[in-house]
């Protein structure tokens, strides 16, 4: 068993469709990967359709953008009631939200000179994808004024830079509560990915817990072996369980599809733990 529970497609910030993150799975052996979109569920239907047919299990998940004091988290939700009337609600208005900050990124760049528009940051997207960074990166890429997403990342694009703008996300320990109330399992994604903005602390983490968070995402790129063995003790004193993945976004980043894994036994606890009716699809 090889099981990857942090994927992106093209419902989001990820460059490929739901279907080509799911045969890249099949192609490099994965037996079960979670699809955890950007606020969104839109893509579960096609990532499913095509575990069934590659036998990948799909676990239909989302990553939600929230925050605490203006710290922007991600909280993956697995397994969620996707019609939840209060879990749409939360991702609906931080999907709109990204698109006025969207825009307003946009302004605060072009103020100053760098070539880019809204449109040519739209064309980036699939219609109705959730909008984020990555968009705006592509689209300095498309007009040759970065190399890279990661090189747009570091100078313009990232938390501490003057263009950056904020948008709405509901408070991190309210989205744990909510999530379980949408039946689902909530765990707090890459919780010491420092290099890449700030991060919580462990106080934070602790009322997350309380809360209801599940485990913690030890395992993964942006973590160095110190935050990963943090990870894994303050995972133990919680009584929380802890993940490993790769937070695929397709040719945008260099994470490859199952770079880290989950153990089989954390997943089953995570399909006990499940209330919502949302269950993975397997073939
Ligand atoms: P946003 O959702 O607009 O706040 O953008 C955050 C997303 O940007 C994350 O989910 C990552 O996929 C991506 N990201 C963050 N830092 C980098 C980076 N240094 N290089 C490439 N992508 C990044
Ligand atoms: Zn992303
Ligand atoms: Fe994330
Ligand atoms: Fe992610």
């Amino acid at each position: 068993m090889a099981i990857d529970l942090h994927t992106h497609s093209n419902a989001s910030d990820g460059t490929h469709d739901p279907a080509d993150v799911v045969a890249e799975a099949a192609a490099h052996g994965l037996t079960t990967i979670a699809l955890t979109d950007h606020d969104t569920t839109a893509g579960w239907a096609e990532a499913s359709r095509a575990g069934l047919e590659l036998g990948v299990a799909i676990v239909p998940g989302v990553e939600i953008s929230t925050q605490h004091h203006g710290i922007s988290v991600h909280l993956l939700g697995y397994l969620v009631d996707p019609d939840h009337p209060g879990l749409r609600r939360e991702m609906e208005h931080a999907r709109k939200s990204r698109d006025t900050r969207m825009e307003r990124m946009v302004a605060n760049l072009a103020a100053d000179g760098i070539p880019v528009t809204l449109e040519a940051v739209r064309a980036q997207a699939k219609p109705g994808a959730t909008l984020g960074r990555p968009h705006i990166a592509d689209a300095l890429v498309e007009a040759g004024y970065v190399p890279d997403r990661a090189a747009a990342f570091a100078d313009l694009l990232n938390d501490r830079s003057p263009y950056y703008v904020h948008h709405y996300a509901p408070d991190v320990v309210r989205a744990v509560a909510l999530v379980r109330e949408a039946g689902g399992v909530p765990v707090m994604a890459h919780p010491f990915a420092n290099r890449r903005g700030r991060t919580v602390t462990d106080h934070v983490i602790e009322q997350m817990a309380e809360a209801g968070l599940g485990g913690l995402e030890a395992f993964h790129r942006d973590h160095l072996p110190p935050e990963r063995e943090h990870a894994v003790a303050l995972a133990e004193r919680l009584g929380l369980f802890v993940t490993g993945s790769s937070d695929y976004h397709g040719a945008g980043k260099e994470n490859r599809i199952g770079e880290n894994t989950t153990d089989p036994a954390v997943l089953a606890q995570i399909e006990e733990q499940a209330t919502s009716g949302t269950t993975v699809v397997r073939a």
